[in-house]
């Protein structure tokens, strides 16, 4: 029994390929749920183990993948039985232990959930790690007290996968999205999705020496960081809270203790990787009931293992436009 899967290589010299190849079953790794992968995605984490360099991939040769939804085949856990539909996100699959860009995948129950009711395996896929994070995000957000009617949430980095996915779901729970981009032929896009307007990333990439501005966002999830994270920070209003997902722009935080002392605001961390079980259930539940589905069809990208090294350097570069979705048998 073989499968195909996209796998990627180190030479002598340190530089990594990948390609298309035919495996035998047994190279999978050992765990106890054996999935028939349906479809696959792209991140950002995936664009940096395609390569060059193999980015966060300790071990080769290496199938990346950091997402995929399927098929449960074989199980030696009593909570999955073949047949079963799931989806996994994170638990650093795809960086340390084989991934989803294959036809078969086998990995630890622990790291499974069950596909919700309302999504199919492709939709589930085109969420992805990135949407599955930006509706942590925004359950962040809620949970410190967001609503509608304390005023317009920004969203950073909007046009890529943790923003659209944000932008979409944010407007359909009735909020006013203000979605920072630095590529403006995406405005069409993002208003699409639910953006009441455009924020040229110009507007907020500068530093100011000023840590305190006019009181602006009653929210914000930043995919970006960097000095733009900072520069949010001191235009929250009073209370407001930022829930910080991403280091697009920059890892640094070249920020104020000010706005925290003077306007209690909050800087909210979101994990998706070590996520507990029952966050995640809750999580793509809300996913599933909270996400219109025609918007998110409207950001897929359809691909082939085939087209993902070529991807993988985009997203890299923030070229790459909505959520890219991996059909593995095509
Ligand atoms: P994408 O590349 O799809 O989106 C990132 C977006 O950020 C780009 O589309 C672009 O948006 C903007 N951007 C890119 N480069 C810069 C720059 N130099 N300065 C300012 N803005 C920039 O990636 P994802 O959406 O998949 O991931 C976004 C970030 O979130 C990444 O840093 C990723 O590692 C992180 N992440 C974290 C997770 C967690 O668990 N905390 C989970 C998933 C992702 P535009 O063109 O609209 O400006």
């Amino acid at each position: 029994m073989r499968f195909r899967a996209l796998v990627v290589e180190k030479d002598a010299d340190g530089s990594t390929a990948a390609s298309v190849q035919s495996l035998a079953l047994d190279r999978l790794p050992a765990a106890e749920v054996t999935v028939a992968v349906e479809y696959s995605t792209l991140n950002y984490k995936d664009g940096l183990c395609l390569g060059p360099g193999g980015g966060l991939v300790r071990a080769w040769p290496h199938v990346p993948g950091i997402d995929f939804a399927g098929t449960v085949e074989a199980s030696t856990d009593p909570r999955y039985r073949p047949g079963d539909k799931v989806v996994l996100t994170g638990w650093r699959v795809g960086e340390a232990h084989w991934g989803g860009y294959a036809q078969k995948a086998r990995v630890r129950a622990d790291w499974l959930v069950p596909l919700p009711e309302g999504l199919t395996t492709r939709t589930a896929m085109a969420v992805g790690t990135a949407g599955f994070t930006a509706m942590l995000a925004v359950m962040a957000l809620e949970d410190h007290g967001l609503t509608p009617a304390r005023g317009e949430v920004l969203v950073t980095g909007a046009a890529g996968g943790v923003g659209s996915v944000a932008t979409a779901l944010l407007a359909h729970l009735g909020y006013r999205v203000a979605a920072a981009t630095g590529r403006p032929e995406t405005a069409d896009y993002l208003k699409s999705l639910g953006a009441s307007r455009i924020v040229p990333r110009a507007d907020l990439a500068e530093t100011v020496k000023r840590p305190l501005e006019a009181e602006t966002w009653a929210g914000c999830i930043d995919a970006v960081g960097g000095a733009m994270l900072a520069r949010v920070l001191g235009q929250l209003k009073y209370g407001a809270s930022v829930a910080a997902v991403g280091l697009a722009g920059g890892a640094a935080l070249p920020a104020s203790v000010i706005p925290f002392l003077l306007r209690g605001v909050n800087l909210l961390g979101i994990d998706s990787v070590m996520r507990p079980y029952a966050d995640r259930v809750r999580a793509w539940e809300r996913i599933a009931s909270d996400l219109p589905q025609g918007k998110l069809v409207a950001m897929i990208h359809p691909a082939t293992l085939a087209d993902l090294p070529a991807l993988g350097a985009l997203i890299l570069k923030g070229q790459v436009q909505g959520r890219v979705v991996v059909d593995v048998n095509a």
